[in-house]
């Protein structure tokens, strides 16, 4: 499979990149390497936000390998926007041109279980755990790990998608089939003060470079509000960096990364308290607890990771301000015109007709200048 020893001649300005994925991730990306001068070329099954502003698109099925073929020799490199492709797809592409980040990223971020013993073998904490395949090592998870728990899909959750909180006294095999009866985990509830992402590169020569910790809130399941810097010692957030730094080296990872934690407190002996971080989940890829980057830093993590893909070298994680990002969910897009007349508020819009429930509309950063 392709890695970054396969980029070369290097990648230059007019030259056309691969994205797997039409989402509004694809559009930021696209509209970051376009400031670049590199042109992208969008691969997604349906239209969408991305196909507005890249310079090329294809629609075909990630199951079709001769336009999966036909695409990947069309450009100087392949990366995607989200973390569910196809083994088989990125094999056919990576015979074709490099793909970045490379198959282990994603076949490590696809399978919940896969990726908690990876973090757990580099020596990084997780929520504790047990493997689940049916109703009856469901009873077994249980009695390991306990109750209140949460059982998780290994595969395709997102957004709150596919778990349930095992209950006092529920029946288990209800719950097991609440998430479809498919091989799950099942993840003790971790007591967390808050939700931190990092959001990281490593170049091709090894570089890495961190923003600052974001911290998280979701409402239903589904990010609302990201502010940096997050509120945590400093002690904690090298913490979570250095965890960061370890994963993405012994992934030999090349692009941007994001990984989720929980801050806890512990009470010491004496007294004091010490904040620890835990591994929650690792996203191969841009995030959006990261679009506020776009106004709020040097650079980008769109254009970060645009410069890793390309064999570049990485940009200043430099941040302007203190920063609040808020999610436009569904009806919250109807807003546009109040924002737009807000000085301080950058607004984002990811050109979606129709304003779904839940749906990522666009979202707002404001940056507040430091003291
Ligand atoms: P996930 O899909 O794993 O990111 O989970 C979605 C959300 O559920 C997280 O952002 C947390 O708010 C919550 N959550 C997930 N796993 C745990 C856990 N082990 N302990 C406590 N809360 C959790």
């Amino acid at each position: 499979m392709a890695n970054g020893t396969h980029i070369r001649p290097p990648v230059i300005p007019g030259a056309v990149i691969g994205i797997l994925g039409s989402g509004q991730l694809g559009r930021m990306l696209a509209m970051a390497a376009a400031r670049l001068g590199i042109k992208c070329h969008i691969y997604a099954p349906e239209p969408g936000p991305a196909f507005d502003v890249a310079a090329f698109h294809t629609i075909g099925s990630y199951e079709d390998e001769a336009a999966l073929a036909d695409f990947a020799d069309k450009v100087a490199v392949v990366t995607y926007e989200f973390e569910n492709v196809p083994a088989r797809a990125a094999e056919v592409l990576a015979a074709h041109c490099p793909v970045l980040p490379d198959w282990n990223a994603l076949a490590t971020s696809q399978d919940r279980l896969a990726e908690k013993q990876f973090v757990q073998k580099l020596g990084i904490e997780t929520a504790p755990f047990a493997a689940v395949d049916d109703s009856g090592s469901l009873a077994r998870a249980v009695a390991q790990i306990g109750r209140p728990s949460i059982l998780k899909t290994r595969r395709f959750g997102y957004d709150g998608k596919g778990q349930t909180t095992i209950r006092p006294g529920s029946d288990l095999a209800v719950d097991f089939r609440s998430v479809g009866s498919v091989p799950c985990i099942l993840e003790g509830v971790v007591p967390f003060v808050r939700e931190l992402s990092v959001i990281a590169a490593r170049s091709v020569s090894g570089s890495f470079a961190a923003f600052d910790v974001c911290e998280n809130e979701h409402e239903n399941h589904i990010l609302s509000r990201t502010i940096v810097p997050a509120t945590l010692s400093d002690d904690a957030s090298s913490q979570a960096i250095d965890i960061v730094h370890r994963i993405m080296d012994a992934l030999k990872y090349i692009g941007v990364i994001t990984v989720e934690m929980f801050l806890v407190e512990e009470k010491l002996a004496d007294g004091s308290k010490r904040e620890r971080v835990i591994v929650n989940e690792i996203a191969p890829r841009v995030h959006n607890s990261g679009h506020w980057t776009i106004d709020g830093a040097t650079t980008s993590q769109f254009e970060q990771h645009i410069r890793a893909i390309c064999g570049w070298p990485l940009g200043s994680t430099l941040r302007h301000g203190r920063i609040e990002m808020r999610n436009l969910i569904g009806e919250d897009t109807n807003r546009w015109r109040d924002i737009l007349g807000d000085s301080g508020a950058c607004l984002h819009l990811y050109g979606k007709h129709e304003a779904r429930p839940g749906r990522k509309m666009g979202h707002v950063t404001r940056v507040l200048l430091k003291e």
